[in-house]
């Protein structure tokens, strides 16, 4: 019997999980994980792409080190004063360096861009372009916070939980368990069921399959509901040696009440421009990210995500969209291509005071969520730091 069992190995869950080993050096805690090596996924109806990432890690390993101090009081999570604070320092948060932040970019500080706060270490980082698709050193991930295998905390990766019950005092935690039998003749997955006992379940799942895993076990119309993604779209030109794609991503930024705008090189741009233009190199294509602070108009049920452009979220849009114009107009990028609006950090689907309470606990005693799913309302900016504040708050709690 475990004491606790966190399910997901996200930033929430990994930040919880090194936290309580720290404290309970003597209590058995378990960490089941779905993934191992990180896997895109991609889910949504044909509006808005809603995508994350499996693996031990997280959606995180793909994160492109954006470091934004989120306003959790806003949203009624109260937190310590000095914890951002102390996460920066943990993880070595610093500001993009001026060399490296490429010529075309630099143009944008005459539009009011300033530079972003990052936890990639500048001193490893190779300016690759992509940290959106290939792990490095120089990145901070959730994997950082993984201790060594003697501790008293054990990690399960390929196990998917299907559902949770609770009978007397104990929960059941039950999933399947993919392993590659070597034996068997067509070297295919088999599915082994498997239930974990334990006193305390905390799930961080992540925003699309934390609800879906709680309505195994509590009946709560706001499960799934209330589904935000800071919705993106990228749009941009031809530049010639832009050279964005070998670029740090979003290396610097402008802040507008509800959207940001960021550089950004975006492969399904590229594609678009290249149907047009079949010459055109990767490094020839400038673009800007769009990120919204979007309607929590989405829904997540057990086999589907649905996320919907609100006439709110499509005024943002134009806003953004006009400054964009007026900055590649004078970059001399005349003709624009737009990508279909994405998102990538699904959050809200439990929200506090709806699903759970302060405290991130469910109506059920010992039953907790913690992840970017509790997040009462929609936020706009990049929410790791904000995660593993909430990761931290809970462990407090617990
Ligand atoms: C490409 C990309 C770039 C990003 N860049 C940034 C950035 O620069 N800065 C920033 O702040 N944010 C960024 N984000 C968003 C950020 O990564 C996520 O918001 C954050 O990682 C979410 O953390 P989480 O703990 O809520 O969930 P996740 O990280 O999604 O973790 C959930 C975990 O649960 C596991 N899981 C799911 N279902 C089950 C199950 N049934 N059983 C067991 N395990 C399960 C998953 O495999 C996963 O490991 C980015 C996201 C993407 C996709």
């Amino acid at each position: 019997m475990y004491d606790f069992i966190i399910i997901g190995s996200g930033v929430a869950g990994c930040t919880i999980f090194k936290e309580l080993i720290n404290k309970y050096p003597n209590k058995k805690i378990l960490l089941l994980e779905k993934g191992n090596s990180p896997k895109y996924i991609s889910e949504g109806n044909n509006k808005v792409q809603v995508l994350y990432v499996n693996s031990l890690g997280g959606s995180a390993l793909y994160s492109v080190g954006n470091a934004f101090k989120i306003d959790l009081r806003y949203m009624g999570i109260s937190i310590k004063d000095d914890i951002y604070n102390e996460i920066e320092n943990e993880l070595n948060v610093n500001l993009v360096p001026p060399n490296f932040i490429n010529k075309p970019t630099q143009n944008l500080y005459n539009y009011g861009f300033k530079r972003t706060p990052k936890f990639i270490n500048f001193n490893k980082c190779r300016s690759c372009g992509m940290c959106a698709s290939k792990l490095c050193n120089a990145k901070w991930t959730p994997r950082n916070l993984l201790l060594p295998k003697n501790s008293n905390g054990k990690i399960i990766t390929n196990f998917e939980v299907l559902n949770i019950q609770k009978k007397e005092r104990v929960f059941f935690v039950e999933g399947s368990y993919r392993t590659n039998k070597n034996n068997n003749k067509n070297n295919t997955n088999i599915n082994e069921k498997r239930i974990f006992k334990g006193k305390n379940v905390i799930l961080s799942a992540g925003g699309i399959n934390s609800p879906r895993i709680l309505s195994s076990i509590l009946d709560n119309e706001y499960i799934g509901k209330n589904l935000f993604v800071d919705t993106f779209i990228t749009v941009g030109g031809v530049l010639n040696d832009a050279n964005l794609n070998n670029s740090i991503p979003m290396s610097v930024y402008k802040k507008y009440d509800d959207f940001i705008l960021s550089p950004h090189y975006s492969t399904l741009l590229y594609n678009q421009i290249k149907e047009e233009n079949k010459i055109i190199k990767n490094s020839d294509i400038f673009g800007l990210m769009i990120k919204i602070k979007d309607d929590n108009n989405g829904i997540v049920g057990k086999n589907y995500v649905y996320k919907d452009i609100s006439k709110k979220d499509d005024e943002l849009f134009s806003k953004g969209f006009k400054e964009a114009l007026n900055i590649f107009s004078d970059m001399g990028i005349d003709k624009i291509y737009k990508t279909i609006p994405r998102g990538s950090h699904p959050s809200g689907t439990c929200a506090v005071g709806k699903v759970v309470n302060k405290d991130f606990e469910t109506e059920i005693d010992g039953l907790f969520v913690c992840d970017a799913s509790i997040f009462p309302k929609p936020i706009g900016l990049p929410p790791i730091l904000g995660i593993i504040a909430i990761g931290k708050k809970l462990s407090h709690i617990l």
